[in-house]
């Protein structure tokens, strides 16, 4: 069945991106936006748009956007969705001076989601995170990556990302798993590079195997894991057909960007204290750089210049980071925004960021992110008027209807 979504006041195409493969250096005009629009749509996929014209609709499915906006379904590149108990009583401790390392070392942090989520069987962390994923279907976010990385153990992270796949079952939304043992040491390890060796050598095998994840992740940072520690189980995930991304340069430079870059990672997230030759490294080899302004919003860390990557030519996605320690937030609408004034980048960067660029870094660039010819109907409708207004809403109001693959899913 054919769908016509007609009565469009501005609809957002990405086409001119799309058909370019154009990452970096996004404007206005890159955007793709068409007025007084219809949109038409044949099973899963985009077909044609267009300007006011005249066609036979006898036999097509109408969806009339009442002079809303239609935009490319939001792209939530970066979150950690499987964990058990909280950490709520975290942040009056963040308000009375601790910092996230203080709080560490109190056995807080990710040592106390790891303790709960190990507890927790597999269908509880199903359960948790659809309902998760559910929420963040609120803004429009219809793809979403999704890291384990509080089980750090080769059964507790086999059993965190089995949860996500569950949990994916149960979702209209695209989920894309990522492998995130090397999210912290765990107290059973004495050295990094013991732990290091046994999540390479056992558990990477066997998510590779059962097709558990599509992605490896890595924190690299000081008390965390090296630049150096981390290489065995990056490549080794390479070579087994897993893509990369790397928790990059958070607190300190540790020679993560230009790690992220040698080794052709998909993304680089975080990059508040990246060096120059990092940045330049990662525009080079096409990495994209991740920012993440909820952890700076909530733990009052400083905010990732994204001006500065974007003139270095590094294509730029934004991301919640949602997790229950250092970003509780799930508003990826609202954290672009934040990501926009703070990191001084435009609109146009704030639209592509969240759809566009972030598709990219899930190697989903010639599937999602754009409304253009033969791409996945994933999209948004919405009553604001245009997309300035859409911005400047910050995620309050709800989309009005969402579509999946074609599919009406709220
Ligand atoms: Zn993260």
């Amino acid at each position: 069945v054919k769908t016509v979504i007609y009565n469009i006041s501005e609809l957002v195409t990405m086409a001119p991106l799309a058909k370019a493969q154009k990452f970096t250096h996004i404007i206005h005009d890159d955007l793709g936006i068409v007025q007084n629009a219809w949109l038409t749509i044949e099973n899963d996929k985009i077909v044609d748009f267009g300007d006011t014209k005249l066609f036979d609709l006898k036999g097509c499915r109408l969806i009339d956007a009442k002079q809303g906006i239609v935009f490319p379904g939001l792209i939530d590149s970066h979150t950690h969705p499987v964990f058990a108990g909280s950490r709520s009583h975290e942040f009056a401790l963040r308000l009375d001076g601790k910092s996230y390392q203080d709080i560490a070392q109190l056995g807080g942090g990710i040592r106390h989601t790891v303790l709960k989520t190990r507890e927790a069987s597999t269908h509880q962390l199903a359960d948790s995170t659809e309902s998760n994923f559910k929420q963040m279907l609120r803004y429009g976010v219809t793809t979403i990556e999704a890291k384990s990385g509080y089980g750090l153990s080769v059964e507790s992270e086999l059993n965190q990302l089995r949860a996500i796949n569950l949990a994916s079952a149960k979702t209209w939304q695209r989920i894309i798993p990522t492998c995130l043992a090397l999210h912290a040491i765990p107290d059973e390890f004495k050295d990094e590079e013991s732990y290091v060796k046994e999540m390479t050598e056992v558990l990477l095998p066997r998510a590779a195997h059962e097709k558990l994840a599509v992605f490896v992740d890595a924190f690299i940072e000081n008390g965390y894991f090296s630049a150096r520690g981390s290489e065995i189980w990056l490549k080794t995930a390479k070579n087994l057909g897993l893509g990369l991304r790397i928790h990059a340069d958070e607190f300190s430079d540790s020679g993560a960007s230009e790690l992220a870059a040698d080794l052709n990672a998909h993304s680089a997230d975080h990059l508040q204290f990246a060096c120059d030759r990092g940045i330049e490294k990662m525009a080079k080899a096409g990495v994209v750089a991740t920012l993440l302004p909820g952890t700076s919003l909530y733990s009052g860390i400083p905010f990732t210049n994204g001006r500065k990557f974007s003139d270095a030519g590094c294509p730029v996605a934004i991301a919640t980071d949602f997790n229950p320690g250092s970003s509780p937030f799930d508003n990826l609408p609202f954290l672009a925004a934040m990501a926009g004034v703070h990191g001084k980048l435009r609109a146009s960067e704030i639209l592509a960021g969240i759809t566009w660029v972030a598709a990219k870094s899930l190697n989903l660039q010639h599937k999602v992110g754009a409304l253009a010819t033969g791409y996945q109907a994933d999209l948004v409708l919405h009553h604001c008027s245009s997309i300035h207004e859409w911005l400047a809403d910050m995620g309050k109001t709800p989309p009005s209807k969402i579509l999946i693959s074609g599919k009406e899913v709220s």
